[in-house]
């Protein structure tokens, strides 16, 4: 699903030049649970952003479901994100304005999808996450685990190939942050590919592979087990 070759990304400020990824080489295959560990500053969520198509790297080449990405024009980028990715972030940022049914409905706006079919994945999905009894609520009446589990609910309601999750548990409690993983977990083996940033090896316990990076580098890739991909609608790439 992902491959990259020699990923570089700079970021450059007034004075200074930061290499924030140097050399990256990886490869993610559909269905895999990959959990990238580090410390702050390292790199992690640069590289979960140019995965998730918000960013570019500097160079370096970088597949995304077989095709070459790093030189999609910003157009094209935004399109292969909203019909491939859902993200996960460790704020939750959902719309405070917005019901829980709102928020969930977005994506399905942006791709234009009728008022009818909405609803039915909307709900659909709030009761996958076990939220269809809080669909009128708004985000500030929930509790964390809660609004991270409207957010996996937005994340997953489009159908995507692939998650993306930013320290998903990081603004949780232990006993609100097994609920997402336990989420995450059983989305994974519905067949969805998972990429997470965490700095939870419990978290991290929960993926097939561990990523570590250290000053941009990738230093080291643990299989922990071997990926069976039984999944229902999923290939092997
Ligand atoms: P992590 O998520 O592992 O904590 P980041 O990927 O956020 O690390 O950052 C990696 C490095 O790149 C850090 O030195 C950070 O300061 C720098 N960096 C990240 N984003 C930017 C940016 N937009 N502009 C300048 N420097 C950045
Ligand atoms: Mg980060």
């Amino acid at each position: 699903m992902i491959k990259t070759d020699n990923l570089n990304k700079s970021f450059r400020t007034a004075e200074v030049e930061t290499l924030a990824l140097s050399n990256v080489n990886l490869s993610i295959k559909k269905g895999e649970f990959v959990a990238i560990m580090g410390p702050s500053g390292c790199g992690k969520s640069t590289l979960l952003n140019i995965i998730g198509l918000l960013d570019k790297p500097s160079n370096g080449k970088f597949q995304f479901i077989e095709s070459e990405v790093s030189t999609y024009s910003e157009k094209q980028r935004t399109l292969l994100r909203k019909m491939n990715i859902g993200f996960v972030f460790q704020s939750f940022n959902l719309i405070d304005e917005l019901s829980v049914f709102e928020n969930v409905e977005l994506p399905l706006v942006y791709q234009k999808i009728s008022a009818k079919e909405r609803k039915k994945k909307v709900e659909a999905v709030l009761k996958r996450v076990q939220l269809d009894h809080r669909y009128k609520h708004y985000p500030q009446q929930l509790s964390g685990g809660q609004q991270q589990r409207v957010a996996i609910a937005r994340a997953v309601v489009a159908n995507p190939n692939l998650i993306l999750a930013d320290e998903p548990t990081g603004n949780l409690d232990s006993a609100n942050g097994k609920e997402v993983m336990d989420l995450l977990s059983q989305l994974n083996q519905e067949g969805t590919t998972i990429v997470m940033v965490t700095h939870s090896i419990s978290d991290a316990d929960r993926a097939d592979r561990i990523i570590q990076l250290f000053d941009g580098h990738l230093v080291s890739e643990n299989h922990k087990k071997k990926v069976t991909i039984v999944k229902q609608n999923s290939e092997v790439l």
